[in-house]
């Protein structure tokens, strides 16, 4: 490309430096010296999606009334099953014709909602350390992130309380996400509510995304927004088939809620996307009423692996928490570290790869990130290689 005159744009030429491009290049040279790695930096679900998800998929291929253009709002059918699961999981009725969108997994819904309602210069609250995608939609759609900081002293909750009187009055919208990716906290039913008081007082529409809400741990599923009164009113819940079922790659996921705010975002992604495969969505109805000991077995096995991995570390004198849902161990650095000398060790002296905290944002200084998306045989071998490494 070298001598093409024209740049990128200033949107792309602005987006925070790429933390994770120093340990990708780490990493790379590693698996070149022959290093056996051990992958604890993705999010992504090791184990295959369900037979019968799969097999729905490819029934449904074979229909051809499936081959044409798709409705952008999603198949009323998947919007039904939606709906069922919501009422079955959360006891919330939603109206399938307006409170749910289909998306092409949530972050595609993540990512344009600031387009629908954040005109330049807008706020919107983000929670830092959070999902990259929430600052990067907001700044793509000329809004301004104000970081909600994640720390120990506020249990790695937003301080509603803390955010200055004329930025919560200029906030458009507000982003936060239980069971939560880094630190793999989850808001209670009470936090929803001060959630809903605030979002009522300052007219902030809030975007919850629950993409984890059925990783949970030791039998105690995570609220849904939705549960809360006012909730409905005040925003929307993004969620995601990709962590629940193992279908990362299949690109399903919806939004419930606020029926204008999910016509704000409909009106968008009928002028960028044409829909969600039907043959998917059809996939999709499979997966939601998939019985339960589909779901408790997923969980068992990554309640088996947090079982294995969180004592070994703490054994080691590491400070970890073991997590109440989601897949990711947010550990505390150990003295002398920083997130990214402390991963850098972590790759260089034992070959596993975890996640820098700063990555997510600046108030992760000082944890990384570690997933449970491997086997606990492999996660028992990690334990084992920082043991006789020592840090
Ligand atoms: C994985 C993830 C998502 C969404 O994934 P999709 O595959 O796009 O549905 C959303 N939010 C968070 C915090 C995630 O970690």
């Amino acid at each position: 490309m070298s001598g093409f005159p024209i740049e990128v744009a200033t949107r792309i030429k602005t987006l925070p430096p790429y933390l994770f491009a120093a340990i990708d290049t780490m990493k790379q040279a590693a698996i070149a010296r022959g290093v056996d790695i051990i992958n604890l930096g993705i999010g992504d679900p090791d184990l295959p999606t369900p037979t019968p998800i799969v097999e729905s998929l490819g029934k449904a291929a074979k229909d051809p009334k499936h081959h044409q253009y798709p409705s952008y709002e999603g198949m009323l059918s998947f919007r039904k099953a939606v709906a069922d699961w919501y009422k079955r999981r959360f006891n919330v009725t939603l109206d399938p014709a307006n409170e749910v969108l289909t998306l092409i997994g949530s972050k595609e819904g993540i990512g344009h909602i600031p387009l629908a309602f954040v005109n330049p210069g807008d706020i919107v609250l983000v929670p830092s350390p959070g999902y990259p995608v929430y600052p990067v939609g907001t700044s793509f759609a000329g809004g301004v992130s104000h970081l909600m900081p994640l720390t120990k002293q506020n249990g790695f909750l937003p301080d509603l309380t803390a955010i200055p009187r004329d930025v919560a009055k200029k906030a458009k919208l507000m982003f936060l996400n239980s069971p939560n990716n880094p630190t793999s906290v989850i808001m209670s039913k009470d936090y929803f509510k001060r959630v809903v008081d605030f979002a009522q007082e300052n007219q902030i529409i809030v975007c919850h995304d629950a993409a984890y809400s059925e990783i949970f741990y030791d039998g105690k599923p995570p609220a849904s927004f939705m549960e809360i009164d006012g909730a409905k009113d005040v925003g929307i819940e993004f969620h995601s088939l990709s962590k629940t079922y193992n279908m990362t790659g299949w690109r399903i996921g919806f939004a419930v809620g606020h029926r204008q705010v999910l016509a704000g975002l409909g009106k968008v992604k009928s002028n960028l996307d044409s829909g969600c495969f039907q043959a998917i969505q059809e996939a999709g109805i499979t997966a939601l009423n998939l019985d339960d000991s589909v779901t408790d077995g997923l969980r068992k096995i990554y309640q088996e692996r947090r079982d294995t991995l969180v004592p070994g570390l703490k054994q080691l004198g590491l400070e970890v928490d073991p997590p109440p849902a989601a897949f990711y161990i947010w550990v505390t650095v150990p003295k002398g570290y920083t997130s990214a000398s402390f991963t850098a060790h972590l790759l260089e002296k034992t070959g596993i790869v975890t996640t820098p905290g700063n990555g997510f944002g600046a108030p992760g200084e000082g944890y990384i990130r570690m997933t449970v998306c491997t086997s606990k045989e492999r996660l028992a071998e990690a334990v084992e290689r920082i043991r006789k490494a020592g840090f």
